[in-house]
């Protein structure tokens, strides 16, 4: 296992929350004179009120990868922490060591944009029943029913990575569990927003979405490397996101009309919405102007 100085990520975290908040506002001080549409979270369970993060007294020594998330462990969040890391000047390496392919290798949706939402994950094709197993040694940070994710499961492991399964038939692992690479941790399903049975999953690194391509070789089902560099262009995604924007169509706006006020040529707002000029817009659909 790689040892890690507390000094050194407890700074990267705090660079990471400020930044955040400095991106937020710039965020909001550019979409004000628009008409602004909140990026949909495609597989995110954020709109759930009633999160809570636990601080657990003395929680250091017990949870994995304490060095980087301190005592931050939440039984319902998949991302409580807030943090940006589209910017981190410093590489982190992460030990890849014992990677379990959770399932087949068959992807049926990739990381990235979706229209008007982001796909925070990967969709590999699984039949209902069939084993869903970890990725790495870890505890089982989030074993619950979502609206979107259906049942699902979130581990912490002690590289530092955070890996989800969703849409499971049914949860094989209870909270707080300490598992190894290889245990079964549910069973593939369709529960959840999900349109016939598939795994989603997730890799993420202080609740930062990876695209799991980037590190895993999907057709051998192992990693590129042993030690993987996490730098900044893992995370540069999350710089397109915040530059993306929505219209809502009003009454009486077209692509003409819409090209006018977002200064936005029409072939371009066809061409990122893959629809064409004689597309009729629906009110209240949302058109991606950037
Ligand atoms: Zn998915």
């Amino acid at each position: 296992m790689i040892k890690y100085t507390r000094s050194k990520y407890a700074l990267l975290l705090t660079l990471a929350l400020t930044l955040s908040s400095a991106a937020f506002s710039q965020l909001v001080q550019d979409s004000v004179d628009l008409q602004p549409y909140d990026l949909k979270i495609e597989d995110d369970e954020s709109d759930e009120a009633d999160s809570v993060l636990f601080i657990t007294p003395g929680a250091d020594t017990a949870y994995p990868a304490c060095t980087i998330y301190g005592s931050s462990w939440s039984n319902i969040d998949v991302n409580p922490y807030g943090a940006s890391l589209a910017n981190i000047p410093d590489t982190i390496p992460i030990n890849l060591a014992g990677y379990t392919h959770p399932n087949h290798n068959v992807i049926t949706s990739r990381f990235g944009f979706r229209r008007w939402k982001f796909h925070y994950g990967i969709d590999l094709r699984v039949a209902v029943g069939d084993p869903v197993r970890c990725a790495f040694d870890g505890r089982v940070r989030i074993a619950r029913r979502g609206r979107a994710y259906g049942n699902y499961v979130v581990v912490r492991h002690y590289n530092g990575l955070e890996t989800t399964y969703a849409h499971l038939s049914k949860i094989k692992v209870k909270v707080n569990d300490e598992i190894k690479s290889g245990d079964l941790v549910g069973l593939g399903g369709n529960t959840g927003r999900s349109s016939g049975p598939h795994l989603h999953y997730e890799i993420r690194f202080i609740g930062q979405a990876i695209d799991p391509m980037m590190i895993i070789n999907f057709e051998t089902g192992a990693p590129y490397t042993d030690t993987l560099s996490l730098a900044a262009y893992h995370f540069e995604y999350a710089k397109e996101l915040e530059k993306v924007q929505y219209w809502t169509v009003r009454p009486g706006d077209s692509l003409w009309a819409i090209s006018q006020k977002t200064g936005i040529s029409i072939a371009r707002i066809c061409e990122i919405n893959h629809i064409s000029r004689s597309s009729i817009l629906r009110l209240g659909q949302h058109i991606r102007y950037r």
